[in-house]
């Protein structure tokens, strides 16, 4: 594996879990210090724990189990990062959650949940630890999005108002940082192989009466023309490049990574 982030530190927010667990993995490997954050079992995160300490040859990663749905729990975990890192050159924004209903019915304080963890989290972040990163000279902010940062779907109102609003804030950090060697991008994955994807395909199997091949193929990933899963790994090299050192003049993106979903 290259060492392209050695000498790097990175938080990953909501790396206990799927694509922040594989973004931290890869980043681990390509030699950076990384701080995990993120809920869950006990079990569940000493396992992501073991995972990244085995890719960067041994040394047990950080964590920060803050709870990102307040700004005061985003500012403790950048507290953390800070104590744990010495400073942060690279923030990956990448916790969330999910919930689908008729706007309609859509409970307010489902409504309050994702729109603070899905983007409100990225803000109080990004304004914590970019004076940190342009103070120093160098920074990485990356924003997982997603396709509903682009388009949306119905009965995810919140999901795709929030995931919108994250590609905005992208766009706009980006502009203030464009003359200094901080940058700022968002990556719009189509459907991920993750956790939090996987429970959708067994909910529209049982709401359409279809087994599970049936619900994801001609249900879930009905917009994906791939008709396949967009794999962890693949995201995670992706956020790889934009972290790394050859990707400086890109900023302000929204990179698509959904197997041809926004082109259709
Ligand atoms: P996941 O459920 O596997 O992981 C989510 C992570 O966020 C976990 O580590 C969890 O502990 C953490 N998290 C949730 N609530 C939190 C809170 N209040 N405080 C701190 N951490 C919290 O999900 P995933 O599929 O890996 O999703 C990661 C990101 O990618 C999300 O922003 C999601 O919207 C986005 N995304 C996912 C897909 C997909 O198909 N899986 C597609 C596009 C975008």
């Amino acid at each position: 594996m290259d060492q392209t982030l050695a000498g790097r530190t990175a938080l990953v927010t909501g790396s206990t879990s799927g694509i922040g667990l594989g973004i931290a993995t890869l980043f681990a490997a390509a030699g950076a210090r990384v701080m995990l954050n993120g809920l869950g079992s006990a079990d569940a995160i000493a396992a992501a724990r073991a995972r990244v300490a085995e890719a960067s040859c041994g040394a047990e990663p950080p964590l920060s189990q803050a709870d990102l749905s307040t700004g005061a729990g985003v500012r403790a975990m950048c507290d953390d990062a800070r104590a744990a890192l010495g400073r942060v050159d690279i923030l990956v924004n990448n916790a969330g959650i999910q919930f689908t209903s008729p706007v309609v019915d859509f409970p307010e304080d489902k409504w309050d949940l994702i729109l603070a963890i899905n983007l409100s989290s990225a803000f109080h972040a990004t304004k914590a630890l970019l004076p940190g990163m342009l103070a120093h000279g160098w920074g990485r902010v990356l924003n997982i999005a997603s396709a509903h940062g682009l388009v949306a779907s119905p009965f995810k109102a919140a999901y795709v108002a929030a995931k919108h609003g994250i590609v905005g804030l992208t766009k706009t950090v980006a502009l203030e940082v464009a003359q200094s060697q901080v940058t700022c991008n968002a990556i719009c994955p189509g459907f991920v192989r993750t956790p939090l994807a996987e429970v959708q395909v067994a909910r529209l199997a049982e709401q359409h009466g279809v087994n599970e091949e049936v619900a994801l193929r001609d249900h879930l990933l009905a917009k994906q023309p791939s008709k396949r899963w967009v794999e962890v790994e693949e995201v995670a090299r992706m956020a790889l490049y934009l972290c790394g050192p050859g990707s400086g003049a890109v900023n302000g993106a929204a990179l698509s990574i959904d197997g041809g979903w926004v082109a259709a």
